[in-house]
């Protein structure tokens, strides 16, 4: 009896020294990925020298509307804050001449200037890929054609989207709505949305409403009141989401204000769109804080970009970094065929090696869903490294995270 109890303590401790190995190739390389709590005192100092540049103080550095109107659009204030050479000051100049960009100081202090390829800096910053694109589609969801109403779009049995606005905190390089965005800057009239609004009323299967643009929270905090109330009048809207990506580069505009009418119209869900570790911040963080504590549930929907996150202890680790600040990771998305964007386009044998090592090697937790859209408004799809190898009658073949192979008996 006791050499058995041995016995299997010593096969837990050689097994735990195997799994033990299995962590090795990650931590070694995370010490190379850079996180944005991890690097908070650095931040902080570039932060005084940004607000230097720009002779702001503390308050206003936390004030989005300061951080909106002081949003860099041109390559002379950027050049003074991020050292450029000639020749990509005349390539952000000649691609600006065809996309909009701007980008908030707080999101381009983020950026580590001496990286050319910093992913922060590839969100944000024109690349002259975007005009060389001769692949890209102008609109490859078909979304014209998955509108009932007024900014609605559906495609699903149960839930829809409500397009609210145009604008956004900024301008990101792979937007995947680029045909909307940037090109004219307009909240939908409160005419257009009262007829999504009547929509919604009279679809008693409309359970689950999302609120998008752009950028939901580029609204003014009286309309998302008004919004937000009208849905939570609506008996069979049982929940009500936001699509937002100011937690990522606009984080101060989660006000205690805001807050206090998010508290007021339970159940409700935010999701954003982290891409990258170093974009999880202390700020972001307190932005996270407040939305917890007024009881909003938190989700993150990354877009797989080649050169940003398409590499799978970068995706390991924003989903750690993420959890941390209390996001759960829900989606990754395929990027689209979008114009203008297809150079940061991974290939799906990308997307499946993160998914392969994110599974048993992590929390699943930390885990979301790799999804493809399916072009004209089909939706979304879910891929998967396959688990599942075969199955009959009798049984299931089964592949384990590590490579086992697996007969499982099929029972009726
Ligand atoms: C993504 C999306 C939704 C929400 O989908 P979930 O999988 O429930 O998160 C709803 N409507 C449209 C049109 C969408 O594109
Ligand atoms: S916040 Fe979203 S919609 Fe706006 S530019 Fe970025 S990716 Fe596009």
């Amino acid at each position: 009896m006791a050499t058995e109890k041995s016995n299997a303590r010593q096969a837990s401790l050689d097994r735990a020294s195997e799994l033990k190995k299995r962590a090795e190739s990650y931590l070694k390389n995370r010490a190379n990925i850079p996180s944005g709590l991890e690097l908070a005192s650095h931040l902080e100092k570039k932060r005084e020298k940004y607000l230097d540049f720009f002779q702001g103080t503390q308050d206003q550095w936390e004030d989005w509307h300061w951080q909106l109107r002081n949003r860099i659009t041109d390559t002379e204030t950027l050049n003074s804050l991020i050292p450029l050479t000639p020749e990509q000051r005349e390539d952000i100049e000649k691609v600006g001449k065809e996309y909009r960009w701007a980008v908030s100081p707080y999101y381009l202090s983020l950026i580590d200037e001496n990286d050319p390829q910093d992913p922060i800096l590839l969100q944000s910053i024109p690349s002259v890929d975007e005009i060389l694109d001769t692949v890209g589609e102008a609109d490859p969801m078909g979304e014209e054609f998955t509108n009932p109403a007024p900014c609605i779009t559906r495609r699903y049995p149960d839930r829809l989207i409500i397009n609210v606005t145009n604008l956004c905190a900024m301008y990101c390089r792979h937007c995947q709505r680029r045909r909307n965005i940037g090109e004219v800057d307009q909240h939908q009239t409160k005419a257009n949305i009262e007829a999504a609004l009547d929509y919604i009323r009279a679809n008693p299967e409309i359970r689950d409403v999302l609120i998008t643009g752009g950028d939901a929270l580029l609204l003014s905090d009286q309309m998302i009141d008004w919004i937000l109330g009208e849905l939570h009048k609506i008996e069979h809207v049982e929940i009500k989401r936001i699509g937002t990506r100011t937690p990522v580069t606009l984080p101060m505009r989660i006000t205690d204000e805001l807050c206090a009418i998010f508290e007021k119209y339970p159940p409700l869900y935010i999701n954003t769109q982290f891409n990258h570790p170093m974009e999880v911040t202390e700020e972001a963080k307190k932005a996270a804080d407040r939305l917890i504590k007024a009881g909003v549930m938190l989700g993150n929907q990354a877009v797989l970009l080649k050169g940003i996150n398409d590499d799978p202890d970068v995706m390991k680790r924003l989903n750690h970094e993420l959890l941390k600040i209390r996001i759960r990771p829900y989606y990754i998305f395929h990027a689209k065929n979008v114009q203008g964007t297809s150079h940061f386009i991974p290939s799906i044998e990308d997307g499946l090696k993160i998914m392969e090592n994110l599974r048993g090697y992590t929390s699943g937790m930390a885990i979301p869903t790799y999804i493809i859209n399916a072009p004209g408004g089909k939706g979304k799809t879910p891929i998967l490294p396959e688990y599942l190898v075969s199955l009959n009658e009798d049984e299931a073949v089964l592949r384990t995270w590590e490579g086992n192979i697996i007969h499982y008996p099929n029972k009726k």
